[in-house]
């Protein structure tokens, strides 16, 4: 496929009466050109929604609004639209106005989790900073589905000095995770300032930026977007593929664009019934991303938001995926299977069982292909005892500042805290312990 090919050029006529190809690479040119009614969908491809229908959509749209970028619609098959990937993911279904029993307005709790307007600190040492409040293409399945269209904005710079701020006076944080919305909606003088501004902080290591632009707006990644980015490094990109048709000519010069500035790229899958929920179509997805040098990163389990019954699959066909990813294909191209915890507890990896057995000093696996083997722990093994004074121990790592504390798991496993087990904090037996004090 060609970038501007004779089907996009009459999707563009339709939109517009010339359009010309470097319109339809202008980035603006299809954000302001995005589609966001039933009528102008229909008209664009040329279908027609029986009537009662096309009064469900709109009622759909009335709750979750609609916009996609004519680049990503020109990619739906008009022959098979009901089945295609890109639909799927673009256009509403009815169904999105099912609320199940656990569906949660914010499941992750990010809300929650909020210290300031705009950042999310859930884990020890990095934020997610949500720097847009809007996107090139809404994706029917986001799990921030709550926020879509509410305030399609890019903040002020007033209001992102406050994330700035709290990253600046909380030196645990080593790693910024800008999100949004799309950070890439900000326009490149905006980032470049944001960038500058973040990179001037100390304990910042790292900034990485998550983005679904080079999906359904690859025309955002410009060379000038580039050079800039290059100059902010060491500067990460995860983006959002999720099927395997998603990797166009237009998507694979953006991404080459990046790889070649050097930015470390990953991808971020949504596991999606009826769009992906197959082996053969994720390892296809995760082969051709490496062949375009992203790391296939993480592929989740579609969360527990409002409106997104209709997309969720059981833990055990990603299980299933796993198994027939691990071991069958280039270990770089297995991306982590994670469940992000109700409640706020963050990303739970979940894999298949390989540990089969174990005694003292055997571990008993199987690999792949169903062989069982062991494995000998050593049968003299010194554990060194550890009290955290790593100004005195010989493993060469002498940190001036060694004194993180432990954290759940963590816990129990060492030496130097005295935890013994975790209980939370309503357990009636504790409860009632503390009654009889
Ligand atoms: C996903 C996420 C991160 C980053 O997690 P990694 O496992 O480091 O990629 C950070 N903060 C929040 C709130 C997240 O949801």
């Amino acid at each position: 496929m060609t970038i501007f090919n004779e089907h996009q050029q009459e999707v563009a006529r339709t939109l517009r009466n010339s359009v010309s190809r470097s319109d339809w690479t202008d980035w603006k040119w299809q954000v302001r050109n995005a589609v966001k009614t039933v009528d102008d969908f229909e008209r664009v491809l040329g279908i027609e929604f029986p009537a009662r229908k096309k009064r469900v959509y709109e009622q759909t749209l009335g709750k979750f609004p609609m916009a996609v970028t004519p680049y990503y619609l020109s990619l739906i098959d008009v022959d098979d639209y009901a089945n295609d990937p890109v639909f799927l993911q673009s256009f509403p279904s009815p169904e999105e106005l099912k609320i199940g029993r656990y569906d949660m307005t914010d499941p992750l709790h990010e809300d929650e989790d909020s210290p300031v307007p705009g950042i999310t600190h859930r884990y020890p040492d990095r934020v997610l900073f949500h720097v847009s409040n809007t996107c090139a293409m809404y994706c029917r399945h986001c799990t921030r589905k709550r926020k879509v269209g509410d305030v399609d904005s890019i903040p002020s710079r007033d209001n992102l000095e406050r994330g700035l701020e709290y990253i600046r006076n909380t030196p645990q944080v080593r790693d910024v995770l800008l999100s949004g919305g799309d950070p890439l909606m900000l326009s490149d003088e905006k980032l470049d300032w944001l960038l500058t501004e973040i990179r001037a902080i100390d304990h910042v290591e790292v900034v990485r930026i998550g983005t679904r632009t080079p999906v359904v707006l690859p025309y955002r990644i410009t060379d000038e977007l580039v050079s800039m980015l290059a100059k902010h490094h060491p500067l990460w990109l995860n983006t959002h593929f999720n099927h395997p048709r998603e990797l166009t000519a237009s998507s694979r010069r953006a991404i080459q664009r990046l790889a070649d500035a050097g930015i470390p790229l990953g991808n971020q899958s949504v596991l999606l019934a009826g769009v992906n929920d197959c082996q053969r179509l994720i390892r296809t997805l995760n082969l051709k991303l490496i062949k375009n040098r992203i790391r296939p990163y993480y592929l989740y389990q579609c969360d527990l938001s409002e409106g997104l019954t209709h997309f969720r699959t059981p833990i055990g066909k990603g299980i299933e995926i796993i198994e027939s990813l691990r071991g069958h294909t280039s270990g770089f191209s297995v991306p982590t299977y994670v469940v992000d915890a109700p409640g706020g507890g963050g990303k739970i990896p979940v894999m298949p069982n390989y540990v089969v057995s174990w005694g003292p000093n055997k571990v008993v696996l199987r690999n792949y292909e169903g062989v069982i083997t062991t494995y000998h722990e050593p049968e003299s093994y010194e554990a060194k005892y550890c009290d955290r004074e790593c100004a005195k121990c010989n493993l060469q790592l002498k940190e001036d500042d060694a004194e993180e504390k432990a954290i759940g798991i963590e816990r129990l496993l060492s030496d130097w805290d005295e935890c013994t087990s975790l209980t939370p904090e309503s357990n009636e037996r504790m409860g009632r312990r503390d009654d009889a004090a």
